[in-house]
């Protein structure tokens, strides 16, 4: 695992590289009046300090601005705050791009879009100082692992960022703790295995609602979303560990499912909805 120090940037790296290296798009940089061959110099984009497409986002930071927890490395900061700040001070440039990122904050988070970083090393200006020079990066890289949003007050702008890749918003019966009884009795029995894998893949179609009832599940104290995931042929009768023969029902109705008097209809009905949910585009 690697630790801050680990971290910090020794090398003088484009920003263009290393947006292209994360796996944006960068064609539109050489539409610079300058010709294509200044595209890293393009002002539209190598100033910014955060990038966007449909599927991530890429955001600036300073090395010296993260820390260090209990081997949990993040960053804790108010962009929006910062924006105000120089827009109050007359500093226009500064104020836009940090109101841009935090718009990019706020659209990751909503749409859930996994996070890289680009970590900076250099001159960091001093905001106290009103005839600072601006921010200068000396040294830049793009991290290998990616982040994540923990927290974000969209009331006023306070973001804390954490290092890797964003916790799992599901789960089901197998990734609770168990509880032991208290008159411990010896049960032998083969479980057979489960991949999680294959768990995660059917909460994360079912989307928190389950696919009998559509009712969603509850939260956890943990604030994951709970739902139990139901191989539909059980494994006892060779159905498959696959999402295709998995989904995620409430307890109430996970129960019925295997007890209910319904049980047999209902096991055909959720496997229309398992072969309509996977058909291939090709069939319809
Ligand atoms: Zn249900
Ligand atoms: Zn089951």
């Amino acid at each position: 695992m690697s630790t801050l120090a680990d971290l910090k940037p020794t090398k003088r790296q484009r920003v263009i590289d290393l947006v292209s290296d994360a796996g944006f798009d960068v064609s539109d940089w050489g539409n610079y009046k300058r010709g294509p061959k200044w595209a890293a110099a393009n002002p539209k984009y190598c100033y910014n300090w955060a990038f966007e497409s449909d599927e991530q986002v890429l955001l600036s930071l300073w090395h010296a601005h993260m820390t260090e927890a209990g081997g949990q490395i993040e960053h804790t900061f108010n962009i929006r705050e910062f924006s105000l700040d120089c827009k109050r001070k007359g500093l226009g440039t500064l104020g836009k791009r940090a109101y841009d990122m935090d718009l990019v904050l706020q659209r990751a988070l909503h749409k859930q879009l996994p996070m890289r970083v680009m970590i900076c090393e250099g001159d960091i200006r001093d905001d106290d100082d009103d005839q600072a020079d601006a921010s200068r990066v000396k040294f830049r890289l793009l991290d290998a692992e990616p982040w994540h949003i923990q927290h974000y007050d969209k009331l006023t702008g306070a973001c804390h960022l954490v290092r890797g890749a964003a916790p799992s918003p599901y789960v089901d019966q197998f990734s609770l703790p168990t509880t032991q009884p208290a008159n411990k009795i010896q049960i032998t029995t083969s479980v057979r295995e489960r991949k999680a894998e294959v768990r995660e893949k059917a909460l994360r179609k079912a989307q928190g609602k389950c696919q009998y009832c559509d009712k969603p599940g509850f939260t956890t104290h943990k604030g994951q979303i709970y739902l139990e995931t139901h191989h539909v042929i059980p494994l006892s009768e060779d159905g498959p560990d696959h999402e295709h023969n998995v989904v995620a029902l409430c307890a109430d109705d996970h129960r019925r499912a295997h007890h209910g008097a319904e049980r047999e209809a209902m096991q055909k009905q959720l496997l229309a909805l398992l072969a309509d949910l996977y058909k291939s585009p090709s069939a319809t």
